[in-house]
């Protein structure tokens, strides 16, 4: 048994598990319930914050619901210009061989 002093109201009880770190049911998920909303809050900001993003390669705003650091176009054309090169250069070698 350890007595601990409870995270949300700093009453002493006695810790009926090592982890229990709050005294009652009650203290638990009104904790819970503002860690949910502070994550809330804090995703809410970055979701703000991430309004005046721009595309890395050709500046273009990027969309909140973007996560990538490149705007669509510029997501998707890299792979397009690799598999037309690779398409070229396989023309080219069977021109070789
Ligand atoms: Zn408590
Ligand atoms: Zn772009």
């Amino acid at each position: 048994m350890k007595h601990k002093h409870c995270e949300w109201c700093d009453t002493q009880f006695i810790a009926k598990v090592s982890y229990q770190i709050y005294c009652s049911v009650g203290c638990r998920e009104l904790a819970t319930k503002e860690k949910i909303a502070e994550r809330y809050a804090i995703a809410r900001r970055s979701r703000l914050s991430k309004k005046n993003r721009t595309c890395k390669a050709c500046g273009s705003k990027l969309s909140v619901y973007n996560d990538e650091e490149l705007c669509q176009s510029c997501v998707i054309n890299p792979k397009d210009v690799k598999k037309a090169l690779k398409e070229i250069k396989d023309i080219l070698n069977e021109k070789d061989s």
